[in-house]
């Protein structure tokens, strides 16, 4: 039950939250979007103040990208399509998927091609750069900016020498972050990393530092452990007295809690036993502990600890494993190479696109793009050699002949309705793996089965523009972690300004704030979880969306002062029921422990003219995994 009404939430007040099209339901959308677009005769994209990173309300997996694709997978969609009309269009390279991997998919080609060579790129999105999602709000005179999706330049695995001469090639000094970076300005305030207890979950709502966040959150990773922090955190907590004391063992000890393992007898242990399993069984907590923990891994792994094997949670940094001599070393290397952009890796979709298309994106460095508006008239531009046509849903790709001795593919997509075909020399499909059987009929069974596993990891990114943070400074808050929130973190971005960018500097300057949610159900193995998250995402709508949002930042930011229908400015929730590529799970795809060829290395193979790339060929989601994958997928097509 709400402990608000939707007036005192603020509920219909005149806020920048709902753009036409995203504010009315995910059906009707769908209906509404061909008719408006079938009224003109030019490309959507090419209207006057056509400018997707603005608008706000319902994004990412926005209506109108989605349902043709939901069609062909449910068999409905040729039976209403009608004939192709054929373009007469003729590309050497036609790319599936504006994301990361396909925008540098066509940077590889065109580097080893030739400046004069063709090429197509097909995005079923109103905006390019996929997951890599800016996010724009103006407020007063101020120009805000958030990440809708991909956050930063980071990984668990060192970047490729292929993907960092991409960030190079850019023109991203990676080592220079700090520059951009004024840690001073929230660190000065006395700020540290908060726990919301929720009512529901603890019995009452409660603001409390946070004596050890966890990593791997989109967190101002600041600790603060020190034993004052503690004696107020046990003292203070609505959790058992046990289970305080469990929290301050686990996280301050140093035992080792598989006594008389090798290493690896330890390893292969943690890789078969949840994170949970490991805090209950062997560290022996309290089951309050599990309650506080469960949702900590959801940002990075897109589960609770429930699904997380304990040797991710061990690489990960989670605590508990620091007295069994287990080697995290790899991880803190690479965390120092990081850089993150106030729209995150939107900026890197942004230099791909501006090295592809210059007449898109004015400028010449990665600084003052963060600030430079694309002309999305000039993405699909006839007298121009690469070309992003947005709002086209590629719906199937065929050789023209026989597969092995073709000289094109013919490539069809639905665009406001109709559907059109082009033809190519090469095809790269570079969109969400799990989608490729259903557009490309004649791949081999098996690689079709290997490609359908590819299910995805679902995401919700809310950003909520506040009129001041002023309340975050009361409470002495960035990040807020609320294991039983609708969100269950909730962060002010770092204080990152870069080329004609001031990140907000006062209290009273209006701030973008950034809350996170991995829908799925604790207890089921991961994909199912996922799969029940993405229903989630899907029926959602954006109405309760942001009666949550309301509800949460109220009842957490409330003792600060704040106001939901006073202070929110605006709401873009960016809903990505397909988000990370699967990662594999030692826990339930047993193929990991046991050795030998991945799913997804079957399912990346070439195909006559069509390779296949995205995050999702390398079961990876990571940025620098879409651009390996880029890189390979080019290597491997016909010459
Ligand atoms: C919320 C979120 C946060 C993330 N944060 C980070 C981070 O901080 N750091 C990091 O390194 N990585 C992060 N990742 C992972 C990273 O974003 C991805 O690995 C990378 O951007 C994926 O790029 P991609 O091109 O492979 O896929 P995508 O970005 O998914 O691009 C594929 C594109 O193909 C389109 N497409 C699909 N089917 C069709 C079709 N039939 N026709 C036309 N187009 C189609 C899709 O709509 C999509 O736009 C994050 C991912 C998500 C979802």
């Amino acid at each position: 039950m709400s402990d608000f009404t939707d007036r005192e939430l603020g509920m219909h007040r005149n806020i920048t939250r709902r753009d036409f099209l995203n504010g009315v339901a995910v059906g009707a959308a769908a209906t509404l979007m061909p008719q408006l677009f079938a009224q003109g005769e030019t490309l959507p994209q090419n209207s006057p103040n056509y400018y997707p990173p603005a608008l706000t309300g319902l994004r990412g997996s926005h209506p109108g990208s989605f349902e043709s694709a939901h069609s062909l997978r449910d068999g409905t969609f040729w039976e209403t399509a009608g004939t192709p009309q054929d373009t007469g269009e003729k590309f050497d390279l036609v790319v599936v998927g504006g994301g990361i991997s396909g925008l540098a998919a066509a940077h590889f080609y065109r580097k080893s091609a030739g400046a004069n060579a063709r090429i197509l790129i097909l995005e079923n999105h109103d905006d390019f750069g996929g997951h890599a999602k800016r996010n724009e709000f103006q407020v007063g005179n101020r120009m805000l900016l958030g990440y809708g999706g991909t956050y930063s330049i980071e990984s668990p695995e060192p970047y490729s020498a292929v993907a960092k001469g991409v960030i190079e090639e850019l023109g991203i000094d990676v080592a220079s972050f700090p520059k951009y970076l004024d840690r001073s300005l929230y660190e000065a305030d006395g700020r540290t990393p908060k726990i919301f207890f929720d009512k529901e979950t603890f019995g009452t709502d409660k603001l409390l530092d946070d004596p050890y966040p966890f990593p791997g959150g989109e967190t101002y990773d600041l600790a603060i452990a020190d034993a004052e922090a503690w004696t107020k955190f046990l003292s203070n907590a609505p959790i058992a007295e046990q289970a305080g004391k469990d929290v301050s063992r686990l996280c301050r000890e140093r035992k080792d809690y598989l006594p008389g393992l090798s290493s690896e007898q330890k390893q292969a242990r943690l890789a078969r036993i949840s994170y949970e399993k490991f805090l209950t069984e062997l560290v022996g907590v309290h089951p309050d502990v599990i309650r506080l923990y469960q949702t900590v891994s959801q940002p990075l792994f897109g589960y609770g600890i429930d699904a997380v094997a304990a040797l991710d949670a061990s690489d990960t940094g989670y605590p508990g494993f620091s007295g069994m001599g287990i080697d995290a070393e790899g991880l803190e290397n690479e965390r120092r190479y990081f850089f993150h952009f106030p729209d995150g890796n939107a900026t890197i979709a942004r230099l791909l696109v501006r090295k592809l298309i210059p007449a898109a994106i004015p400028g010449n460095s990665a600084s003052d793009i963060v600030t430079a508006r694309a002309d999305y008239a000039r993405l699909d531009d006839a007298g121009s050699n690469v070309r992003i046509r947005l709002n086209s849903t590629v719906v199937r790709v065929k050789h023209l002949g026989d597969p092995k001795r073709a000289d094109e593919v013919e490539i069809a997509y639905v665009r406001s309705g109709k559907v059109y075909t082009v033809k190519a020399r090469h095809c790269i499909l570079a969109c969400w793996n799990m989608m490729i059987p259903y557009l490309c009929e004649e791949l081999p069974e098996a690689q079709k089965q290997a490609l359908l596993s590819a299910t995805k990891v679902p995401l919700l990114y809310s950003n909520v523009v506040v009129r001041n943070r002023s309340a975050f400074d009361k409470l002495k808050a960035n990040s807020i972690y609320a294991p039983g929130g609708y969100h269950t973190h909730v962060d002010i971005d770092l204080p990152v300004s870069i080329g004609g960018y001031r990140c907000p500097r006062t209290p009273q300057d209006p701030t973008v704030v950034h809350m996170s949610k991995a829908p799925c159900q604790a207890g089921l193995p991961a994909r199912d979880q996922h799969r029940i998250g993405r229903i989630e995402l899907f029926t959602t709508t954006f109405e309760t969306m942001e009666r949550n949002i309301r509800q949460q930042l109220a009842r957490t930011l409330g003792p600060g002062g704040f106001d939901p229908a006073r202070d929110i400015a605006a709401i873009t929730v960016n809903r990505w029921p397909h988000g990370y590529a699967y990662e594999y799970n030692s826990l339930f795809d047993s193929f990991v422990l046991e050795g030998g060829v991945t799913p997804c290395e079957v399912a990346r193979k070439p195909f006559g003219r069509i390779a296949i790339a995205n995050s999702d060929a390398g079961a990876h989601a990571y940025t620098d995994e879409a651009i390996n994958q880029a890189w390979r997928a080019v290597g491997e097509l016909k010459v």
